[in-house]
């Protein structure tokens, strides 16, 4: 079955997994001239008053100025916030989704009514979403480049001095994407994208893992999405390569629909795994010394780490494990815990939780082979469905120029290796093959192995 965005929008169904799952973007638009749907969508959709425009400069002149002569032309009101860059960091022509850029928006919203307008992509959307969330005005999402699966999305990735933070907000009323406009943006944006899809292969697998280790909740239909995003993204690799509007649009729609995928669960469990972790870990090194990165682009060089990490695990045999030495040989939770501060440095503070210790406490004393030795049949069955080999994810990043060594990215030696160690505690709650790795004991070893085998 082939789910289309189109009808999947305003949709609400209860599913075989035995949970109703809503969508409640109420309209999405892909094609092209999109954005002449707004005049006639906006009462629809219950919007009223002016329309705030948050842009920053490019993409404004891509298409806010088209919005607001749409907006203007069926006599809504329009204020505009072109937001600019001002900091040091590298790319330094980015706009930073900090305390700055959400005053600067919250300041132009009307005291009693009207919506925003997001024409960007992810910064714009992740500080519209915020302050729409913040004031309570609907907010519509208008995509200028297919650059990440953040469009449904229903949290924020604030930054809050060099630290990013990831903050509760909300989904946009409703999308409209025009191909003619994701075509004027640069190529690495559509790269970047295609990255973030790439990581689902990691997402499912280690979603389906978690299922059959810990009986962690498991909807094949959300799955079936998932699958078919990635499906898509890996069928277009050469149009994309070579920029065709069309192909655009699909990774466009995939982005979205990864996003809708999140919404259905409530969580972004079915489209976010190990991959993600270490993405998010980078960006924090990144950060605290002044350089930023694409998210999908760290996302493809996280795949390609945790698919090479898979491959070790699943080649072992649990059976012939001496599981007890394994269990008296893991760090004890003082040392683990100072490991992690050194790691996290200033980020640990703000990634952690009061019951830490406790649950860290029930990890160190799991008897991972008691729920994997039976199982493993299974593990080896369903959870590489999703996984690709290591040749065909070199070919996919180097057909669109993107990196495979870290440290052509401006990743360093020292993150990557302290992100393969540390990095599972950024979601400590979302079980992955890195943790599934710790407790078989074989995490320090694999890592070794594949920090060789990237930068060799
Ligand atoms: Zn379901
Ligand atoms: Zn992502």
């Amino acid at each position: 079955m082939s789910w289309k965005l189109e009808e999947l929008a305003g949709s609400e169904f209860q599913c075989q997994c035995g949970r109703i799952h809503q969508v409640p973007i109420k309209k999405i638009r892909l094609s092209k001239a999109a954005l002449n749907w707004l005049e006639q969508d906006i009462p629809e959709l219950g919007l009223a008053g002016t329309a705030v425009i948050v842009a920053d400069e490019t993409t404004f002149e891509i298409a806010g100025r088209q919005v607001e002569a749409v907006l203007g032309g069926a006599g809504i009101a329009v204020e505009r916030v072109i937001l600019r860059p001002r900091h040091s960091l590298t790319p330094s022509h980015w706009v930073l989704p900090d305390e700055h850029s959400l005053g600067e928006v919250l300041m132009k919203v009307p005291d009693n009514d009207g919506f925003l307008v997001a024409v960007g992509s992810g910064t714009i959307n992740d500080i519209t979403r915020f302050v729409s969330h913040k004031t309570r005005r609907p907010f519509i999402s208008v995509g200028t480049a297919a650059s990440m699966d953040g469009y449904a999305s229903t949290v924020s990735a604030l930054l809050t001095g060099s630290f990013k933070k990831t903050l509760p907000a909300t989904y946009p009323t409703a999308i409209y994407v025009d191909p003619d406009i994701l075509a004027t943006a640069p190529q690495e944006m559509a790269a970047a994208g295609f990255g973030d899809l790439l990581g689902k292969s990691i997402a499912l697998a280690d979603w389906r893992l978690s299922h059959i280790i810990n009986g962690e909740y498991y909807c094949p239909t959300i799955a079936s999405i998932v699958e078919q995003v990635l499906a898509g993204a890996i069928n277009d690799v050469s149009a994309l390569s070579s920029g065709d509007p069309d192909a655009l649009l699909r990774l466009t729609a995939g982005l979205i629909l990864s996003g809708v995928a999140i919404l259905m669960f409530r969580d972004s469990r079915p489209v976010s795994g190990a991959e993600h972790e270490l993405a998010h870990f980078w960006e924090i090194r990144g950060l605290a010394h002044g350089r930023m990165f694409y998210h999908g682009d760290k996302v493809a060089i996280g795949t390609l780490l945790i698919t090479e990490m898979y491959q070790r695990v699943l080649a072992l045999k649990p059976e012939t494990l001496d599981w007890e030495r394994i269990y008296a040989a893991r760090l004890p939770i003082t040392q683990y815990k100072k490991m992690l501060q050194r790691d996290f440095a200033g980020a640990w503070e703000a990634l952690y939780s009061p019951n830490w210790e406790e649950s860290k406490m029930q990890e160190l004393s799991r008897r991972t082979g008691e729920l994997v030795i039976p199982n493993w049949d299974r593990i080896q069955q369903e959870v590489p469905k999703s996984l690709l080999p290591v040749d065909m994810i070199r070919k996919y990043l180097s057909a669109l120029g993107l990196c495979q060594n870290p440290q052509d990215l401006g990743i360093e030696v020292e993150w990557i290796e302290a992100s393969l160690r540390s990095g599972r505690e950024m979601k400590p709650h979302r079980y992955t093959i890195m943790d599934l790795a710790a407790e078989m004991g074989c995490l320090e070893r694999i890592n070794r192995e594949i920090v060789e085998e990237i930068l060799s």
